[in-house]
C-alpha cells in the first residue's frame, strides 16, 4: 500500500481530482470534506502528509493547523497548506505555524504531486528507520538516549526540559516552532505553564550553549527557529 495522504477540502471537484492524481502515483489518499473530520482522521489515521485547504467551512485550515501542531499524535505530521491565490497573509502564518509547503489556487494536479512528493522527500524518514537518535549540529552533539548533550566533547548540563526543547528544535531544524508548540510538546496539552516559560527555558539554554545563542532565531510574536544547517 502507497503512503497515505489526508486531504482536507470541501470542494468535491477539488477532492476527486487529487485524489484522483495521488492514487495514480501510487499514493492512498484519504479525504476529510472539513476542519473537524479532518482533525478526526490525522488524529486517528497518522496519514503521512496533510493537503490542508486553508478556506474551510467550521474549523479553517489554519485552526486546524494549529491543533494538528500542537498534539503530541500528530505534531510531526507533514502539512501543505492549499491557498487562495495571493493571499500573502494566510500563506504567512501558515508557514509561521508550521506549514511545511504551500500552494496558490489555481494549481495544476500534478505540481501538488511533485510538492508533495518533495515535502516526503525532506520530512519523512526511510521505513522502518526509527526516531531520531542522534542530532548533530555544528560542535554539539545530541544524544537522545543518554540524555545527554556534549559541546566539542564536553557535556552540557541540560534540565529535562532544556534538553527536551532543545531535541524539539533539533529535530524540527529550518521550521519556526511556535511557543504553544513547544508548551504542547515538553510540557504536554493543556498545560497552565505560560508561553514567558518557554522564553525563560531558550535563555538559559543560549546561556548554557553560547555556540546556539545566535543560532536560535526568535520569531517576532510567534516562537523560535534554529536554521538546518
Ligand atoms: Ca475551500
Amino acid at each position: 500500500m502507497g503512503r497515505s495522504i489526508l486531504i482536507v477540502e470541501d470542494e468535491k471537484e477539488i477532492r476527486d481530482l487529487l485524489a484522483h492524481y495521488l492514487r495514480r502515483e501510487g499514493f492512498s489518499p484519504t479525504v476529510a470534506p472539513d476542519g473537524e473530520t479532518g482533525w478526526e482522521k490525522a488524529r486517528t489515521e497518522k496519514p503521512e502528509l496533510i493537503l490542508l485547504d486553508i478556506l474551510l467551512p467550521g474549523m479553517d485550515g489554519l485552526e486546524l493547523l494549529r491543533k494538528i501542531r500542537t498534539a503530541p499524535a500528530t505534531s510531526r505530521i507533514p502539512v501543505v497548506m492549499l491557498t487562495a491565490k495571493g493571499d500573502e497573509t494566510d500563506r504567512i502564518v501558515g508557514l509561521e505555524l508550521g506549514a511545511d509547503d504551500y500552494i496558490p489556487k489555481p494549481f495544476s494536479p500534478r505540481e501538488v504531486v511533485a510538492r508533495i512528493k518533495a515535502v516526503i522527500r525532506r520530512t519523512v524518514p526511510a521505513p522502518g528507520e526509527a526516531e531520531k537518535e542522534e542530532y548533530v549540529y555544528g560542535d554539539l552533539r545530541m544524544d537522545v538516549p543518554r540524555h545527554e548533550v556534549l559541546l566539542r566533547g564536553k557535556p552540557v548540563p541540560l534540565t529535562p526540559k532544556e534538553f527536551r526543547i532543545l531535541q524539539a528544535l533539533l529535530s524540527s531544524a529550518g521550521r519556526v516552532l511556535s511557543r504553544e508548540t513547544i508548551l504542547a510538546r515538553v510540557w504536554g496539552e493543556g498545560t497552565h505553564v505560560t508561553d514567558r516559560t518557554v522564553d525563560v527555558h531558550i535563555a538559559k539554554i543560549r546561556q548554557k550553549i553560547p555556540f546556539l545563542a545566535d543560532a536560535i532565531r526568535t520569531v517576532k510574536d510567534v516562537g523560535y527557529q534554529i536554521p538546518e544547517r
